[in-house]
């Protein structure tokens, strides 16, 4: 069979989604392979379907029990044959699996990262012939991301074991740089095959709300879904029973989910919440690692998480199938206050040798700093994300509480053609750091050496914030009135259509974010929005107010 064979007969798929091919004909030409795709894209087919058409054994390394038995039932439901080895194995039940997969019974085995160092895996390993290793959730590898498992850095000592290399695929969500060249260089990729797929997902509504009252505009908008699936989700357990009991006892059908529950409860509620018994999983971020649910419509947050990575796997669990779904952040003082307590508590730096932890702590107060900058922008919701994890988009989306209230469209021709004009003007020889620098009238050495500050556009724009120009340099680029060259200078140069702008022949409209946006959403006017903050440059209202934050936490542990 081949690889569409393969998809149609086993997975009842007619095409592959975006991404899927290239890491699948990837891994059967024998090259290691990366795939960065969001959660829900399709990750686990891309090492499933090499696993059916070659020899030997693949085997899967998974963080958690409950994805390697969902992954295990969903593939032996389509008449694959796969097993699991990890602890919820008996030691009888253990033994037989591996006489089965001596056998060759299996061409697919999860195993946990805890096994694969234990004599008698590694006996098993040794006299039969392990043709793929994919490691799923690979950012677990990483110290950066949110999820470091020190047990998935047993994985690269267990390969090196191995008689013969197998080829290695690494897959996750996650998609900031340190984490993906940690996990490169951790799991030793060679010369992967790295497929990014894009992380925007256009059919989410994001919202951000700091209500007085967050239960009543949280119950208020579950009544407006009703008969609608949807996450809540809780900073503590604490919470989490607060929140699940008084939704049950007002009638509405929510369970909920952490890991102060028994593993059995955990399991019933899940169920109960993925075959729509409970119509709402009240949950701490214990809750969803691998879930497979395409019809959850909306996704709130009662309290701020810790950083936008959490908050985007989060989100990414709304409407999967790509419907439309609704996200709603409820944002409170206190959230950053819980958050900064649970950093300087975390039980997993301990451990570290102060140094590090010094650096672990100061690493997660930033992103602490960066979601919270996300309760309080002016800019497009989705762009302020996008642009963390580095993809740059318009400034844009139209399907944001703040491009839908506190956007206007405005006439950039005038900058425009700034731009166009010193671009011409200095001869197209280099980047958009430097024009907008020259436009802006910065006085640095730089400048001076280039001789901008003699371009008849210097300083012309010295009124212009620079996150604006940047915003209009990055339409004007994406509108293709520029273009940037595609080397490691990225020197701007003009295109076709830069001559209309100089002409006055074009006129170039854009919409962006108000100065003063008073956004108001229900009875709760949200508080009065100060500067633009743009984009994730620390700007000075952001940083007082962290500092207040900060003074209002040391009061509020003095006074406990
Ligand atoms: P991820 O690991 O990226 O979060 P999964 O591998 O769990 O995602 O897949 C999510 C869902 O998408 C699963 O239900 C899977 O069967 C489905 N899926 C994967 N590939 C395809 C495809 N080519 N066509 C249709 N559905 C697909
Ligand atoms: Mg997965
Ligand atoms: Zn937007």
């Amino acid at each position: 069979m081949d690889k569409h064979q393969v998809l149609r007969h086993y997975f009842g798929y007619d095409s592959f989604r975006e991404g899927q091919e290239i890491l699948i004909d990837s891994i059967l030409a024998g090259r290691d392979a990366m795939g960065i795709m969001p959660t829900g894209s399709g990750k686990s087919l891309c090492f499933q379907v090499p696993a059916l058409m070659t020899e030997g054994i693949t085997l899967v390394i998974s963080p958690l029990i409950s994805l390697m038995k969902d992954q295990v039932a969903s593939l032996n439901q389509a008449g694959i044959h796969a097993a699991y080895l990890n602890s919820s194995l008996s030691s009888s039940q253990y033994v037989k699996a591996l006489a089965y997969a001596r056998e060759g019974r299996y061409p697919i085995i999860y195993v946990a990262p805890e096994r694969l160092l234990t004599e008698e895996f590694l006996d098993f390993c040794l006299n039969v012939r392990i043709s793929m290793v994919a490691v799923d959730e690979a950012h677990c590898v990483s110290q950066w991301g949110q999820d470091f498992r020190p047990s998935y850095l047993k994985i690269v000592d267990f390969i090196e074991k191995l008689p013969k290399r197998p080829v290695i695929s690494a897959f996750t969500a996650t998609a900031t740089k340190d984490v993906r060249e940690d996990i490169i260089d951790i799991l030793m990729l060679q010369d992967p095959a790295v497929v990014s797929t894009g992380y925007d997902r256009p059919n989410l509504y994001l919202s951000v709300q700091s209500p007085k009252d967050k239960y009543a505009t949280m119950k208020n908008f579950v009544e407006r879904h009703p008969g609608q699936c949807g996450i809540i989700y809780c900073l503590t357990r604490k919470m989490v029973e607060e929140v699940c009991g008084r939704l049950n006892k007002e009638g509405f059908f929510a369970t909920r989910y952490h890991a102060g529950l028994s593993d059995a409860e955990r399991r019933t509620n899940q169920d109960d919440f993925i075959y729509d018994k409970s119509l709402i999983m009240v949950a701490t971020n214990a809750f969803g690692m691998g879930i497979d649910k395409s019809n959850v419509r909306y996704v709130i947050h009662y309290n701020m998480p810790k950083n936008l990575e959490s908050y985007y796997q989060e989100v990414g669990r709304c409407s999967r199938d790509g419907e439309p779904g609704e996200c709603l952040l409820l944002y409170g003082g206190q959230d950053v206050i819980t958050n900064q307590m649970f950093i300087e508590s975390n039980q997993d730096n301990q451990e570290l040798d102060p140094i590090t932890r010094k650096l672990v702590e100061e690493r997660d107060r930033e992103r602490l700093k960066k979601m919270t900058y996300y309760c309080f922008t002016n800019d497009c919701l989705r762009d302020y994300i996008l642009r963390y994890f580095g993809e740059y988009k318009e400034n844009y989306c139209g399907n944001c509480s703040n491009c839908l209230t506190g956007f206007e469209t405005v006439d950039v021709t005038d900058i425009a053609k700034a731009m166009i004009g010193c671009t011409e003007t200095s001869r197209q020889r280099y980047g958009a750091n430097v024009i907008m620098d020259t436009l802006h009238g910065a006085n640095t050495a730089k400048i001076r050496n280039y001789g901008m500050n003699e371009n008849p556009y210097y300083a012309v724009l010295s009124k212009v914030p620079v996150y604006k120009l940047r915003q209009v340099m990055n339409h004007l680029l994406l509108k293709e009135y520029l273009s940037v060259t595609n080397d490691e200078y990225a020197i701007v140069k003009l295109t076709q259509k830069a001559g209309a702008v100089l002409n006055e022949e074009e006129t170039i409209l854009m919409k962006m974010a108000k100065e003063e946006a008073v956004i108001s959403e229900g009875k709760e006017n949200r508080k009065t929005k100060k500067s633009s903050s743009s984009a994730l440059d620390l700007s000075k209202a952001d940083e007082e107010l962290f500092e207040k934050l900060r003074t209002l936490r040391l009061k509020i542990a003095k006074e406990e």
